[in-house]
């Protein structure tokens, strides 16, 4: 790490003691940016790295509810508005079991970059709760989400800070969400939260823009290096939101995904993953996924064992934080994987992705891999904003035409500085560049 920035650091850790993820995504964040310190001194004149590590605003409330016996639970509810240098707090609301302060800040803190690398006018925000609708009633999900918005609604609007989906928060919950958040104001509000359903306000392609993207993202790593999807096998980790449409897209750009995951296990198809049958498990049914490998005759569950392990071109964590880590990406290079992109975020640990760089793996980080989503949510406003609605095939082609520039300015960066092929470096210092020229303008607020 840069000298200047090695006491930052110190103090990051001593100010949010515990957040470990919060940490590591900072310390990322922090060891590649060197470069760009050195060249601007007035970025550090004007504290702007101190400042982009402390969240502009962090709220956490309590969110009590009932559930369908009477029983009353109280979850714990969050949203971090970490920076709006370049626009309205942007980022998506996480519901599960794991989730605390230290979650949502490394969550947020990545999303202040990521955002400013879609090159759309977005801040950084992410939110959340510990609470985990798997095995809940849509009633007591409804019952959640509306208690939760009565305490959020006041932090946000369609200029202040506008929420979408994370994992666990898809359609149903965005629905429930969207309905209270009119019902409290009275006001129709579209703007206020994206990712919406089509019916209500909501756009095409957001629900599979971040899977679409990831894959858009990869695609142009590969073609770097002269090669494509085509005829390549593809193992894609989670079953959720990001995984399905990353293994739809993957589909149609010739790769073969021949295994995916949940948090009970993994499913290996050697036929490649049936894309209807595995909606119809996880979408329809919200069945695990061992109910796929039990209806596809060429499949077979893998309990607790490693993802990683089944041999594939290209890998594309999408699931959730540090699930890839050293072992894993050694398997992934034993076995002649040629590039990862990370769907999740921060899904690859340290260890890991040192690893991977090692070994002359592309490895496209979450912050410029997954943007596709935010991108998308981006969109929506801009139709909520104006009152249009753009057709399936347009959306399509914005979103491919800005993971295209994505992936277009960390390569450039990353040879700009240096450090040629390392979309790490190349992601990490084109967002902060952007965030700080921004800060530096707004002056000291
Ligand atoms: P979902 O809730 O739709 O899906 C999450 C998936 O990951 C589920 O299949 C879940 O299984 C699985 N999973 C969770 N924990 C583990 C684990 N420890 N090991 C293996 N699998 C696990 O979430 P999303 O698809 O929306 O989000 C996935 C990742 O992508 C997250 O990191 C999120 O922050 C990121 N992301 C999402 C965006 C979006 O637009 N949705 C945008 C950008 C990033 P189970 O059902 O068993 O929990």
């Amino acid at each position: 790490m840069h000298e200047a920035l090695e006491s930052i650091y110190e103090r990051v850790l001593s100010r949010n003691p515990g957040e470990t993820e919060f940490h590591q995504a900072v310390r990322e964040v922090l060891d590649s940016i060197g470069p760009a310190v050195d060249k601007h001194p007035e970025y550090a004149d004007a504290r702007i790295v101190e400042r982009i590590c402390e969240p502009e605003r962090q709220i956490i409330f309590r969110v009590p509810w009932e559930d369908d016996d009477g029983r009353i639970h109280i979850n714990r509810g969050f949203r971090v508005e970490f920076n709006s240098a370049l626009g309205p707090y942007k980022g998506g609301l996480r519901f599960h079991p794991s989730v605390l302060l230290g979650t949502v800040k490394f969550l947020g803190f990545e999303q202040v970059f990521k955002n400013a690398l879609t090159g759309l006018p977005i801040g950084g925000g992410k939110g959340g709760s510990d609470f985990d609708p798997r095995g809940r009633s849509d009633r007591e999900v409804m019952r959640f989400c509306q208690s939760f918005m009565l305490e959020l609604y006041r932090h946000i609007g369609e200029y202040t800070d506008v929420p979408a989906g994370d994992m666990g928060v898809g359609g149903r919950e965005l629905g429930y969400l969207f309905g209270q958040y009119k019902r409290i104001t009275n006001r129709y509000e579209s703007g206020v939260l994206t990712g919406k359903g089509l019916i209500y306000g909501g756009a095409q392609v957001r629900r599979e823009a971040t899977g679409y993207g990831s894959a858009f993202f990869v695609e142009q790593m590969l073609r770097v290096r002269g090669q494509s999807f085509e005829g390549k096998d593809v193992v894609v980790s989670g079953s959720g939101n990001v995984a399905i449409y990353t293994i739809e897209k993957v589909h149609e750009l010739g790769g073969r995904v021949v295994a995916c995951s949940d948090s009970c296990g993994f499913v290996h198809d050697r036929n490649g993953v049936d894309l209807e049958l595995l909606k119809d498990v996880k979408e329809v049914r919200r069945e695990r996924i061992s109910a796929y490998a039990d209806k596809a005759s060429s499949a077979t569950f893998v309990g607790g064992g490693s993802i990683w392990e089944v041999p594939c071109q290209v890998a594309l964590p999408s699931a959730t934080q540090n699930e890839l880590d050293a072992t894993g990406a050694a398997a992934l290079v034993r076995n002649g994987c040629l590039a990862v992109g990370e769907g999740a975020n921060m899904p690859t640990t340290p260890d890991a992705v040192r690893v991977l760089q090692e070994a002359g793996v592309a490895f496209g980080p979450g912050k410029a891999a997954n943007a596709g989503g935010v991108a998308a949510s981006a969109l929506e406003m801009q139709q909520n904003a104006s009152r249009d609605s753009w057709t399936f095939e347009h959306s399509e082609a914005r979103l491919r035409d800005i993971m295209i520039d994505i992936h277009a300015r960390c390569h450039r960066t990353a040879e700009e500085y240096g450090a040629p092929g390392n979309y790490v470096a190349g992601a990490n210092i084109a967002g902060y560049a952007r965030v700080a020229e921004a800060m530096l303008a707004l002056g000291l607020i």
